[in-house]
C-alpha cells in the first residue's frame, strides 16, 4: 500500500515538482493550497507528467488556517507525513506587511501542527531557508552556524523552526525534518512545470528569465563590489528537481527511529556569482541580457554558500545538477511558457 503524503502549498514552484517526485516515487500525494500564489494548472500538468501515477494525486483549495476543512480532511484519510510548503515568501513584501506575514506563515503551522497531532499524525518535513542564517560571518554554512533573521519572512522561518524544536521536546514521538534551502532554479526538464511568481519578481533568476522573453527591459545587477570573484554576489543556487529529491529522501529518513527534530542543509556546497549565473543563462539561450548596475540591495548577503556533508551522510541525498542544467531548464520552460501557466501556449 502506498503512503498517504500531505503536501501544503503543493501547487507551487517547490511544491508541484517535489509531488510529482513523490508520484513517481510511488507515494499518494494529497495536495492542500489556496492558490494564493499558484495555479490549478500546475496541479494539471503534474497529472500530465506523471502518467500512470496520476490517480495517486488530489487536490483540496484550502487555506491552512482554515482549521475545520483541514479537520475534515484528516478526519477523511491517514496521512504518513506532512511535506509544509505553504507560506508567503517575498522578502520585500514582509516588511511591508509583517502581520499578513506571522498570520500566514506561523498561524497557518500552528493550525496544521494542532491538526496532526489531534489525528496522530506526527511525521514532519518543514521548508525551511538559508535566510535563518542571516549574513553568515562564515562560508560554507554549515547547520551548526548561529542564527538570525534579517526580515519578518526570515522571522517566520526561524519561528517555525523554534516552534517544531519545542513540539518535538514536549513529545518525542514526533518527527520533523527542517530542510534549510538554499537558491532553488531551474524547472522539471518537460519545460511544464516551473516557476510562475505573480507580479514582477524578486528572485535572480526569474527576473533574467522575464528580461529573456522580453517582458522586461533589463537586469538590475544588485552591487559589484562585494569582496568576491567579480564583485557581485555570491549563491548556492540549487536544481528544483534535485530539492524536489530531497524531500523524498526525507521522508524515507522519517522512518528512521534515531530521528528526532533534524535539520539539513539542501544545497550544492558550490558558490555562484550573479555575473556567472547570467553568462551560463546567456550561453544556454542564446539570448542578451542586458544589465544595469545598481546599488547594494539592502539586507543582501555577501556570499551564501552550503555546508552539504550532513545532508550526504544521513540523507543519502547530493545534487546531481549544475549551473548549466539549471539555466537550461529555466530557458525551457520559460520559452514555453512565456507568461507563466495562465497564458501559456
Ligand atoms: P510558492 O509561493 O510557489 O509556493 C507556496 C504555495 O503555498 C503557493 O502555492 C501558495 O498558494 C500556497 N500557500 C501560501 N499560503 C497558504 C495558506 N495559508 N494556505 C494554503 N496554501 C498557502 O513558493 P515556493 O518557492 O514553492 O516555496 C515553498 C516553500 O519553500 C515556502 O515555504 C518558502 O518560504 C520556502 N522557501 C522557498 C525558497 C525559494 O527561493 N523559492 C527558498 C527557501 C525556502
Ligand atoms: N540579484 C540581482 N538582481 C535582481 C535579483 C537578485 O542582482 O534583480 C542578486 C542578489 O543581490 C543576490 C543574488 O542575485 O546576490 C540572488 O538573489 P535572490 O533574491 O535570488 O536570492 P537571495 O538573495 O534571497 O539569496
Amino acid at each position: 500500500m502506498s503512503q498517504n503524503i500531505l503536501v501544503t502549498g503543493g501547487a507551487g514552484y517547490i511544491g508541484s515538482h517535489t509531488v510529482l517526485q513523490l508520484l513517481l516515487s510511488g507515494y499518494r500525494a494529497v495536495v492542500v493550497d489556496n492558490l494564493d500564489n499558484s495555479s490549478s494548472v500546475a496541479i494539471s500538468r503534474v497529472k500530465e507528467l506523471a502518467g500512470e501515477h496520476a490517480s495517486n494525486l488530489d487536490f483540496h483549495k484550502i487555506d491552512l488556517r482554515d482549521k475545520p476543512a483541514l479537520e475534515k480532511l484528516f478526519a477523511s484519510m491517514k496521512f504518513y507525513a506532512v511535506i509544509h510548503f505553504a507560506g508567503l515568501k517575498a522578502v520585500g513584501e514582509s516588511v511591508q506587511k509583517p502581520l499578513m506575514y506571522y498570520d500566514n506563515n506561523i498561524t497557518g503551522t500552528i493550525i496544521l501542527l494542532e491538526v496532526m497531532v489531534a489525528h496522530g499524525c506526527k511525521n514532519l518535513v518543514f521548508s525551511s531557508s538559508a535566510t535563518v542564517y542571516g549574513s553568515p560571518k562564515e562560508v560554507p554554512c554549515t547547520e551548526e552556524l548561529p542564527l538570525s533573521a534579517l526580515n519578518p519572512y526570515g522571522r517566520t522561518k526561524l519561528y517555525i523552526e523554534e516552534i517544531c524544536r519545542d513540539v518535538h521536546q514536549s513529545d518525542p514521538e514526533w518527527k520533523i525534518i527542517l530542510l534549510r534551502y538554499f537558491n532553488p532554479v531551474g524547472a522539471h526538464p518537460s519545460g511544464h512545470i516551473g516557476e510562475d511568481p505573480c507580479g514582477i519578481p524578486n528572485n535572480l533568476m526569474p527576473f533574467v528569465q522575464q528580461v529573456a522573453v522580453g517582458r522586461l527591459p533589463s537586469l538590475k545587477v544588485f552591487g559589484n563590489d562585494y569582496k568576491t570573484k567579480d564583485g557581485t554576489g555570491v549563491r548556492d543556487y540549487i536544481h528544483v528537481i534535485d530539492l524536489a529529491d530531497g524531500h523524498i529522501a526525507a521522508v524515507k529518513k522519517l522512518a528512521d527511529p534515531s530521528v528526532g527534530c533534524e535539520v539539513y542543509n539542501l544545497g550544492t556546497g558550490k558558490g555562484t556569482s550573479v555575473l556567472e549565473m547570467v553568462t551560463a543563462f546567456e550561453k544556454v539561450s542564446g539570448k542578451k541580457i542586458p544589465l544595469v548596475m545598481a546599488a547594494r540591495r539592502p539586507g543582501d548577503a555577501e556570499i551564501v554558500y552550503a555546508a552539504n556533508g550532513k545532508a550526504e551522510r544521513e540523507l543519502k541525498w547530493m545534487a546531481k545538477y549544475g549551473i548549466e542544467e539549471m539555466c537550461r531548464d529555466q530557458w525551457n520552460w520559460a520559452s514555453k511558457n512565456p507568461y507563466g501557466y495562465e497564458k501559456s501556449a
